[in-house]
């Protein structure tokens, strides 16, 4: 089983849900005896990726790809596809991918697994996808010949990526009928506090239980003393307490944080898709019966009035 990971960056940082995907390429191949390869379009990215534990990375330089362009990322994928003949091609489920990955699987007509949450291999190879809302998993197969499966972020964690030493291959792509009809402009800047989430190690989220905009301050403290970002619940981004962008759940992020402490937020499945593969979940909330309860690690029922400001205290005068 040959498996390629196309590894996405910005301006040679690496993109983590790329890196979590590449994580899920290693456990394939790690149960279906398999190689793993990385590809970038960024030479400093291969080097940071020759370190991991793959056969090799494989490396295209060209001025065409230094930015995203769907046509010449289309492109050159397709030659590398063609010429290396891998069975699985990863992606992580980033919003670029979901911008060229459907194109890939149709330009070289092979089928395409997307937002998969992991796998299993019992008989076969099958692919897990969380569908409904999150309320059903569905198991999806692939019988015949190569296809392409994008990684949902969360579904792998980064710090288990296991190391290694690889030589990194230089390829070339012939991109002169890729087309011109996408000119990328100057770099979208989203509004302009928009914040990507999947970078933050510590998330302080506030739900419907904050009370009023005025409160998000003590949880803003608390996750300013954690190092964290703040984030919130669906509600509280519908009454334009805190930007869009920190929303998390199935109309939000998707967030992965080593820790995840949740205050006043009650559980709903919307909620819970967005947050689940944190790695520790607090959750604190004066009702025991939230249902946020039944994937707390921890879990405190209390109100978070009284606990929060103490909390803070304790942290900063630790
Ligand atoms: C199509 C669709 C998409 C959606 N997308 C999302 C999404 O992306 N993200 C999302 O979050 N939701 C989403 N929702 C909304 C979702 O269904 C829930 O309504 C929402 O998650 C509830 O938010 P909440 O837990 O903050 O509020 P509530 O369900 O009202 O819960 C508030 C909680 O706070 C607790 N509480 C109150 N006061 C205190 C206190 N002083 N101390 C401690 N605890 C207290 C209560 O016990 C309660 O459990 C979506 C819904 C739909 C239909």
């Amino acid at each position: 089983m040959k498996i390629l990971v196309y590894i996405q960056q910005d301006e040679g940082k690496i993109n983590s849900v790329s890196l979590e995907a590449l994580k899920g390429a290693q456990d394939i191949a790690a149960q279906t005896n398999g190689t793993v390869s990385a590809l970038s379009f960024n030479a400093d990215v291969c080097s940071q990726l020759a370190g991991y534990d793959v056969a090799e990375v494989l490396v295209v330089e060209d001025d065409n790809l230094n930015t995203f362009n769907p046509l010449f990322y289309l492109k050159a994928l397709e030659d590398i596809a063609k010429a290396e003949s891998p069975d699985i091609i990863v992606f992580g489920h980033t919003y670029e991918a979901r911008d060229w990955a459907p194109r890939l699987s149709a330009r070289l007509d092979i089928p395409f697994i997307s937002d998969c949450i992991g796998f299993k291999n019992e008989d076969e190879l099958t692919f897990i996808r969380s569908i409904y809302q999150g309320k059903f998993n569905s198991d999806s197969v692939v019988n015949n010949g190569a296809f392409i499966v994008s990684f949902q972020s969360g579904a792998f964690r980064v710090d288990g990526l296991q190391s290694g030493s690889a030589d990194i291959r230089q390829v070339t792509v012939d991109l002169s009928g890729a087309g011109d009809s996408i000119a990328p402009e100057e770099k979208f800047q989203e509004a302009e506090q928009a914040i990507d989430l999947n970078q933050a190690d510590v998330i302080v989220s506030v739900g419907r239980g904050i009370g009023k905009e005025e409160n998000i301050e003590l949880a803003r403290e608390l996750s300013k003393t954690l190092g964290g970002e703040i984030a919130s619940s669906r509600p509280v981004v519908d009454a334009g307490w805190l930007e869009s962008s920190r929303q998390v759940g199935s109309s939000g992020q998707t967030v992965s944080p080593k820790l995840y402490l949740a205050l006043g937020i009650s559980g709903a499945i919307q909620h819970i898709v967005g947050m689940k593969g944190s790695k520790n979940i607090v959750v604190i909330n004066k009702d025991k019966n939230a249902p946020l309860f039944e994937i707390a690690d921890y879990g405190v029922v209390g109100d978070i009035f009284e606990i929060v400001p103490k909390l803070t205290e304790k942290l900063q005068n630790a």
